[in-house]
């Protein structure tokens, strides 16, 4: 079947119930067919029947999905829309002449820079140097970074601190159970040094040696969802390569909601070849792991706010394992006004593309996330937390946050 009739014969599966719809946070912003799920996938429809010219308008409104899933997980029929997305992406972009603009030419090269490690690396230290010395806002004032189109990235810039260089192999510290395999994603080592050595530390306390190989690549979910397929796949296969090479490993655990899903959803990438381990996220894997009884946590005394990102939620639908490893914690109360389950607008590259959508999301979240005063706030996925702690900062609201593996192992009890 070729690419067509196979997107038709997934989208033929929605019955046009319409009980997507009030779910659907650009259909709840733009009350607009076209901005909804069934919106998008009779769009799909009329394209690929040969009724509709693949124009710009309808790539926007494909564009202007936020791939958060809510859709999908909600379903009556269980329409693929994620895959039904990312196919129908991949051969509009074959299909459709990209027009040059400033803002798409901005939006691509700030992919490359996010996404390869060598460039990311190199831009950060130096970034690191200049807020270290505060040469960063006098480049601000010279007004370089909004004639770059860069202003918009630089506003959600952490404070940045050395990224870490990791060892190949981290043994137990106990008795093993074995070994696993950490991916850590493009920007977690740079942005988030230490969630990944959280991560390793109580990974060995439970027991397990952990591989953090160095080869590694981005996952190539941020090129899916902008159709470039071909790349993605690139990805996929040296992914492949790379932890498939580790031959004594029980798992490949990513540290990253939205990576994992792009790791467990290759097979849709139609690469000849396939992760031997099962891929599994830190969220579930901490989750459904057996404990040992000496591993303990300091109560917390604190107020905590919560925010699900989409990934976790909809897709890898593993609330429950993050609600359990949190209770781990004593004294950890998270009441359901604390929490925000709705797209925060980061969505991979959205924030950049879709500034005010993005914003507008952003603003709701924050809005959930704030209003019961919470010292510190937690989030499983680094974009979602770059694009709280953004919001936070314009508010100058200054509440830390978080991911809940780092939580847990701040919480550990040293005997
Ligand atoms: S995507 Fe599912 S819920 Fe939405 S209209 Fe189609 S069948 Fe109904
Ligand atoms: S993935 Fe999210 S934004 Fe896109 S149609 Fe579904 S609910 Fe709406």
């Amino acid at each position: 079947m070729d690419s067509s009739n196979y997107i038709l014969s997934l989208a033929d599966q929605c019955v046009k119930c319409g009980l997507c719809l009030p779910q659907c946070p650009t259909y709840a912003l733009k009350a607009n067919e076209n901005e909804s799920p069934r919106g998008r996938i009779a769009l799909i429809q009329g394209w690929l029947s040969g009724q509709l010219e693949p124009s710009e308008i309808l790539t926007q409104h494909l564009d202007q999905c936020l791939l958060c899933r809510r859709c999908e997980r909600l379903c009556p029929s269980q329409v693929a829309y994620g895959e039904i997305m990312d196919q129908s992406k991949a051969l509009l972009a074959k299909e459709t002449k990209t027009t040059f603009s400033l803002q798409s030419l901005i939006s691509s090269l700030s992919l490359k820079l996010l996404l390869s490690k060598k460039l990311s690396g190199a831009f950060i230290s130096i970034l690191r140097l200049f807020q270290k010395t505060r040469l960063i806002q006098l480049v601000a004032s010279t007004g370089l970074f909004k004639l770059l189109g860069l202003q918009r990235l630089m506003s959600y810039l952490p404070e940045l601190n050395k990224a870490i260089k990791t060892k190949h192999f981290y043994p137990a510290s106990t008795s093993s159970k074995g070994n696993i395999a950490l991916f850590t994603g493009c920007i977690s080592k740079q942005l988030d040094a230490k969630t990944v050595t959280a991560s390793i530390n109580l990974l060995n306390r439970l027991g397990y040696g952990v591989y953090v190989p160095e080869q590694q690549v981005c996952c190539g979910a941020m090129h899916l969802h902008k159709g470039q397929k071909n790349e993605a796949s690139q990805f996929a296969s040296k992914n492949i390569d790379v932890f498939n090479q580790l031959d004594n490993i029980t798992a490949v655990v990513s540290l990253v909601n939205g990576c994992t899903l792009q790791l467990r959803e290759y097979p849709q990438l139609e690469t000849s070849k396939q992760f031997t381990p099962e891929v599994e996220d830190i969220i579930e894997f901490l989750g459904e792991a057996d404990w040992p009884t000496d591993i303990e946590f300091t109560p917390l005394d604190k107020k905590v706010a919560l925010q699900i990102p989409c990934s976790l939620q909809n897709s890898l639908r593993a609330e429950d394992k993050l609600m359990t490893l949190l209770q781990r914690i004593p004294d950890m109360s998270l009441s359901p006004d604390t929490i925000h389950n709705k797209c925060c607008g980061a969505a991979g590259t959205y924030f950049l593309r879709f500034p005010q959508i993005s914003d507008q999301l952003k603003a709701a979240a924050i809005h959930t996330l704030t209003k019961s005063s919470p010292e510190l706030i937690i989030s499983s996925n680094i974009g979602c937390a770059l694009q709280l702690k953004a919001g936070l900062n314009q508010q100058n609201t200054n509440i830390p946050v978080i991911h809940p593996v780092l939580l847990l192992e701040q919480q550990l009890k040293t005997h």
